[in-house]
């Protein structure tokens, strides 16, 4: 019998709801004998390991106290070089945000073979749960998915910028933005207007999720006010404006 290649899968495990998990993400967890868990991953993805497979929470939230990089790089790469079947198993898409990238690169200079299975990341469950598009002919003729949280002082994301690029029709979607709302609103607000729609959506797919929609000038007391926290995404633009002016119709008063 020839013995397979070492392989991981970086398996998408989507935002949270195990629905809008891929048929190809379900084999993969089907199949794994180990699978190496984020702490964005929803319990309910879990559902569909073998009972035997060995399930080891590697957890790594901002912040937090966590498992180091290097230990989840060297665990994944034993476990498959001893031939078990390795699942990697991160929030949404493995290839946004969340070193996906990297651990890849990692594994491929060992000479493990990587598969990736993308899921449904959470930027796109967050608009798509409020109701609105990403794009909209009329007003939004694309989309960029930012991160809040950048490496470095250096290299922080220059809001103004965005904000340009923004304010020519295209949908701004923040990841990891809460920490430092603040000084993005300020950014942003250097070129877009107090006007333009907001939305955060928290626990995205989720029977917890929670959102507030409200105007730019207003976002970071509006995230106060409704005590929104992490994991939580921002979405900036004016794709919101056909759902905000519903929630007014209806008398929902999250219009800040
Ligand atoms: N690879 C992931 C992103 C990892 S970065 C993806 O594609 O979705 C972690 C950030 O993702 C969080 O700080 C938050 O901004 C966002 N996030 C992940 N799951 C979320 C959810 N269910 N609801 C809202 N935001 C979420």
């Amino acid at each position: 019998m020839t013995r397979r290649k070492p392989t991981v899968h970086l398996v998408g495990a989507g935002p949270g709801d195990p629905e809008l998990l891929t048929l190809k993400a379900v084999r993969a967890i089907r199949a794994a004998t180990v699978l190496l868990v984020d702490d964005l991953v929803g319990a309910g993805v879990l559902r569909y390991a073998r009972k035997s497979a060995r399930i080891v929470h590697v957890g790594k939230r901002g912040g937090c106290a966590s498992t180091p990089q290097a230990f989840i790089e060297k665990l994944m790469a034993a476990e498959a070089l001893k031939g078990e079947r390795v699942v990697r198993l991160k929030g949404g898409d493995p290839f946004v945000f969340g070193r996906g990238g990297e651990e890849a690169e990692h594994l491929r200079a060992l000479g493990i073979a990587v598969e990736v299975v993308n899921g449904i990341t959470a930027g796109l469950a967050a608009v798509t749960s409020l109701g609105a598009p990403l794009t909209h002919r009329e007003h939004a003729h694309g989309v960029m998915f930012v991160t809040g949280h950048a490496r470095g002082e250096d290299a922080t994301v220059h809001w103004p910028t965005l904000a340009a690029a923004a304010a020519q029709g295209l949908t701004l979607v923040i990841y990891m933005g809460i920490a430092k709302v603040e000084s993005l609103q300020r950014g942003l607000l250097e070129g877009l207007s107090a006007d333009t729609p907001v939305a955060v959506v928290q626990h995205a797919s989720l029977p917890n999720q929670r959102d507030v929609q409200c105007r730019l000038g207003d976002l970071a007391a509006a995230i106060e006010r409704e005590g929104i926290g992490s994991p939580a995404i921002i979405v900036v633009g004016d794709v919101l404006l056909a759902v905000q002016s519903l929630a007014q119709r209806a008398g929902v008063h999250r219009v800040a």
